[in-house]
């Protein structure tokens, strides 16, 4: 087999590896926001329940405030009844009393209702923040994490590169070249592997000639449809992106390097 074959199987494979680890080190800083967003909205939605709960003392402040005012009248009411010199001074007197007491009532079922209210916003706010305790301790735990991670896919892309050096000085600059801008135009698959007369990448049929070239495995074609590089997969039966887009048949006994499917 032309060692171009080989070497351009070996760099695709570690570019594979490549974009799978820059993929993961791309959705760690989107997970660390996440973290934030989580812990910010529940901290915004205590916050709000807290400013509730301080609205709502307040009335109830000025409630009890107004109470106090409403029994003061009513004690001057009282000390009026019995001034009073005129049956209409007396009625209209006891009008006011009575109209204050009925205030009176309403006002402290009012107080009772609010205090009621209180208690359970205290409790949701205590539950608010046992939750939002909670959530800080694993949102620490899991920027932990995500940054050990971060740091060893980091060094595990260095040592990729590196090797991913060393791999393209060994390939005819030119077909580096067309390997390196196919990747560009397509976002990381280059050299992909062809089976069942199909290219893997683009599943499209591949003309007969150009299968019998590949299993030959001296030059390196281009799939007619979407003009990535090919090679046959034949070749390289443990690669595991041929494995999955061509399983051996369980039954046989013979070794799939040397089986010839009948319709190869
Ligand atoms: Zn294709």
């Amino acid at each position: 087999m032309n060692p171009q074959i080989t070497a351009l199987y070996e760099l695709q494979h570690r570019d594979r590896q490549l974009i799978t680890l820059e993929r993961k080190l791309d959705a760690i800083p989107t997970r660390l926001k996440e973290l934030d967003d989580d812990l910010a909205k529940l901290e915004a939605m205590l916050a709000t329940e807290r400013k509730k709960c301080d609205d709502t003392r307040a009335f109830e402040r000025a409630q009890r405030a107004q109470l106090a005012e409403e029994e003061d009248l009513v004690r001057i009411n009282k000390a009026k009844v019995s001034q009073v010199k005129t049956a209409r001074e007396l009625t209209a007197t006891q009008r006011e009393l009575d109209s204050t007491r009925r205030m009176i009532t309403t006002r402290t079922e009012e107080i009772r209702k609010l205090q009621q209210g209180f208690e359970e916003t205290e409790q949701r706010i205590a539950a608010m923040q046992t939750a939002l305790d909670a959530l800080r301790v694993s949102a620490d735990a899991e920027r932990t994490r995500l940054n050990e991670l971060r740091s060893k896919v980091e060094v595990k892309i260095e040592k990729l590169r590196l090797s991913r050096t060393g791999l393209t000085s060994a390939l005819d600059p030119e077909l580096l070249g067309t390997y390196d801008r196919i990747r560009r135009r397509l976002g990381g698959l280059a050299f992909v592997p062809a089976a069942r007369e199909r290219c893997m990448a683009c599943k499209m049929v591949i003309p007969h000639q150009i299968y019998v070239v590949l299993r030959k495995g001296d030059e390196i074609p281009n799939c007619e449809s979407c003009g990535r590089l090919l090679y046959w997969g034949g070749h390289f039966p443990d690669d595991p992106e041929t494995a999955k887009n061509e399983p051996a048949p369980k039954a046989s006994p013979t070794p799939v390097r040397r089986a010839l499917r009948p319709d190869e």
